[in-house]
C-alpha cells in the first residue's frame, strides 16, 4: 500500500509539473500563432488635462483575442512574448495599428490627439524601433506630434549605445518621451533631466496612497515639485475616485488617467469619447472637478 501511495504521489507531482509546463508551452505556441495571424487588438484610454477637462492624449493598450479564450490582457502574455523574442514583432503590430487608427480617425474628420505607445526595454535594445516608427508614420501619413512613447525606468537607465541612440533618434523625430510607472524603478532626477523626458506617469501605487492629509499626498507633492523644476508634465495613473481627483487638483497635477474618467475602450468607443467636449467638468473658479 505504501508503495502504491508513493507511486501515486509521484504520479501526481509529475502530472502537476508537466501540466504547468504544457500550459506554458501551449501559450508560447499560441502566441507564435497570434503574431503570425495577427490576433491582437488595441484599446485606448484617455488622458485628461486637469485644467482643461479635455482629452490631451490617449494610451494604446494591447489585447490578445485568443481563440477559445476570449480577450487576454497584457499581464498574461507580455512577459511570455518578451521571453520568447516575440515582443518586437508584436510591438510593431501595435505601432502599425495605432498609426492606421489615427489615419482613419483623421479621415473621419475627428480632432486628433496624440497616442502614447508602451515600449518594452527589448524593443529599444533591438535598435529598430525608431526606424520602424518613422516608416510606419510615413506610410500612414501621421506626424510625430501624434505619437508618444512610454518607457520604463529600467529601459532608460540602460546606457548602452544602442539604447542611447534609439532614444536620441526618437527625440530627434520629435516624439515625446514618457516615463511609465514612475516611482517603481530606480531612475534619478539627473537621468530624467539628461534624457529630456517630457512626461512622467506616476505609478498607480502613489495615486492609491492619496487621501487628504496623508503621507501619500506629501510624496506626490514632492514628485510634483521635482517635475515642475525640470519642466516635466505629470500624469497620475489609475485615478479611480473623485476624492483622489480632488487631492490631485490641489497638488496641481497636470493630467490624470484612470477609471474615474474611463477605462481602456475599443477604438469605436474611443471615437465617441473624442467627440465629447469635456471629460471632466470645466473648472469654475475654485470649484472642484468631477467626471462628466
Ligand atoms: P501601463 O502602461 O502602466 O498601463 C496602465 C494599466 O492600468 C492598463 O492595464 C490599464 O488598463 C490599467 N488602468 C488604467 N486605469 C486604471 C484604473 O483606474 N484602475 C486600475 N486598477 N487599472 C487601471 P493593461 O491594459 O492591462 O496593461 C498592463 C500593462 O501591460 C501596461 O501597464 C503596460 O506595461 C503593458 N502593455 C500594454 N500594452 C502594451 C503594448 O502594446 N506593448 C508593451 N510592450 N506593453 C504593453
Ligand atoms: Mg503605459
Ligand atoms: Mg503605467
Ligand atoms: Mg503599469
Amino acid at each position: 500500500a505504501a508503495k502504491a501511495a508513493g507511486k501515486g504521489r509521484y504520479a501526481y507531482y509529475h502530472t502537476h509539473l508537466s501540466d504547468s509546463l504544457i500550459l506554458r508551452l501551449s501559450k508560447e505556441s499560441a502566441l507564435q500563432e497570434a503574431v503570425a495571424k495577427d490576433e491582437f487588438v488595441v484599446h485606448y484610454q484617455p488622458r485628461v488635462g486637469m485644467s482643461s477637462g479635455r482629452i490631451t492624449s490617449m494610451e494604446a493598450l494591447v489585447r490578445w483575442q485568443r481563440p477559445q479564450h476570449g480577450l487576454v490582457y497584457p499581464l498574461d502574455f507580455i512577459d511570455v512574448a518578451e521571453d520568447i523574442g516575440l515582443i518586437v514583432p508584436m510591438g510593431e503590430m501595435v505601432i502599425d495599428k495605432v498609426c492606421r487608427q489615427l489615419a482613419q480617425w483623421k479621415q473621419e474628420g475627428l480632432a486628433l490627439v496624440p497616442v502614447s505607445i508602451n515600449v518594452s526595454p527589448q524593443q529599444l535594445k533591438s535598435g529598430t524601433l525608431s526606424a520602424f516608427l518613422m516608416a510606419c508614420m510615413e506610410r500612414h501619413g501621421i506626424g510625430p506630434a501624434l505619437i508618444e512613447v512610454e518607457l520604463t525606468e529600467s529601459a532608460v537607465i540602460d546606457r548602452s549605445q544602442v539604447v542611447t541612440q534609439e532614444l536620441a533618434a526618437l527625440r530627434s523625430l520629435g516624439i515625446k518621451l514618457m516615463i511609465d510607472d514612475f516611482g517603481t524603478g530606480y531612475s534619478s532626477m539627473a537621468q530624467l533631466h539628461r534624457l529630456d523626458v517630457d512626461v512622467l506617469k506616476v505609478d498607480q501605487a502613489f495615486t492609491r496612497a492619496l487621501s487628504e492629509g496623508s503621507e501619500g499626498k506629501l510624496l506626490f507633492g514632492a514628485i510634483m515639485s521635482m517635475a515642475s523644476a525640470l519642466d516635466i508634465c505629470v500624469v497620475a495613473e489609475g485615478v479611480e475616485t473623485v476624492e483622489q481627483l480632488n487631492v490631485l487638483q490641489t497638488l496641481a497635477c497636470d493630467e490624470i488617467q484612470g477609471h474615474v474618467v474611463s477605462q481602456a475602450v475599443s477604438a469605436g468607443d474611443m471615437a465617441q469619447l473624442m467627440l465629447k467636449r469635456f471629460l471632466l467638468a470645466p473648472p469654475r473658479g475654485p470649484g472642484r472637478l468631477a467626471p462628466v
